[in-house]
């Protein structure tokens, strides 16, 4: 595995790949890497024959300063996972090679008006900006983001198709540990007893679940039932739980198409997210999460 620095690096390595006429694919990460971000490498391959990784944690998304320092870091573990996967090419700039004297940015409307885009202010401009940016410098045929970030892989999704951006873009089911968390480079922030108490979010899909395998489709029902489980964990405090439309992300009264059930939950100082799609496609729901 190459690991590369500079924006040049990434376009010379490329090149030649390229013109070979091998399609390129591409994860964007933060790092500190789990069985979530490696199953978006194996997800890759379906489509490409050259695995490029990024690892940049990009300061201009993170609405809390405190969070930005506090994630977790481990290059060289980083790197033996990703190379053990199959990664060709790892990206790791530094943010001088990232932003300059950047005063342009990225935005998505609509998609980004609730779930994380209300609860953390210009959270998606610097997800958008940074990945318009990778989009640009490893220009790959396609890229894989996770469920795990449905506000994000959808918006994301949106801004190539309106944009025209080049890239495929595919969505990968959350990888979860055995008992349901789903994973994420933030766990490792939480004390063991956080953790098991965090457990209470992927227990409440399962809730919403089994309330819509048993006809329910409204939106508060659902979620009253999600909280109920939720506030019994004992969380630091609950930052959404909601039903949207899978199509725009507007908010759901009555569950009636493709829906996203998601969730925002505070343990400590750690902000944990989780989401079920519920497809209404060919009779009962199907949730997937
Ligand atoms: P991050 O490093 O957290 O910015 O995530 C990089 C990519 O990995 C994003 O597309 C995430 O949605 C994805 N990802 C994070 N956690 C998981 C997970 N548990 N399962 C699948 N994909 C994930």
């Amino acid at each position: 595995m190459e690991i590369v620095r500079a924006i040049g690096d990434v376009r010379s390595h490329l090149a030649g790949v390229r013109k070979a006429g091998l399609r390129i694919g591409f994860v964007p990460t933060m790092g500190f890497l789990h069985a979530g971000h490696l199953s978006l490498v194996e997800e890759s391959k379906k489509y490409s024959e050259i695995q490029v990784m990024s690892i940049f944690v990009n300061r201009i998304q993170f609405n809390d300063p405190k969070d930005f320092e506090n994630y977790p870091v481990d290059l060289e573990r980083d790197f033996a996972l990703a190379c053990d996967a199959g990664v060709e090419l790892m990206f790791v700039p530094d943010e001088r090679e990232m932003y300059r004297d950047r005063l342009a940015y990225v935005d998505v409307d609509v998609l980004t008006d609730n779930l994380c885009g209300a609860r953390r202010p210009g959270h998606f401009r610097g997800v958008f900006t940074v990945v318009s940016k990778l989009f640009n410098i490893v220009q790959p045929d396609v890229s894989v983001f996770g469920q795990k970030d449905i506000q994000q892989a959808v918006s994301i999704e949106k801004m190539v198709g309106d944009l025209d951006f080049p890239v495929r873009i595919i969505i990968a089911p959350t990888v979860r540990e055995d008992d349901g968390l789903a994973m994420s480079s933030r766990n490792a922030r939480l004390s063991p007893d956080e953790r098991n108490r965090a457990l209470a979010i992927s227990r409440s899909l399962r809730k919403a679940e089994e309330l819509l395998r048993s006809g329910e489709r409204g939106s508060e029902a659902i979620t009253t039932a999600m909280r109920k489980i939720i506030e019994d964990s004992n969380p630091t405090s609950i930052d959404y739980i909601s039903v949207v439309r899978y199509a725009d992300l507007q908010f759901a009264d009555v569950i009636r198409e493709k829906s996203v059930i998601a969730a925002a939950v505070f343990y400590g100082a750690t902000r944990l997210i989780d989401n079920m799609i519920v497809d209404m496609d060919g009779g009962g729901p199907r949730c997937l999460y």
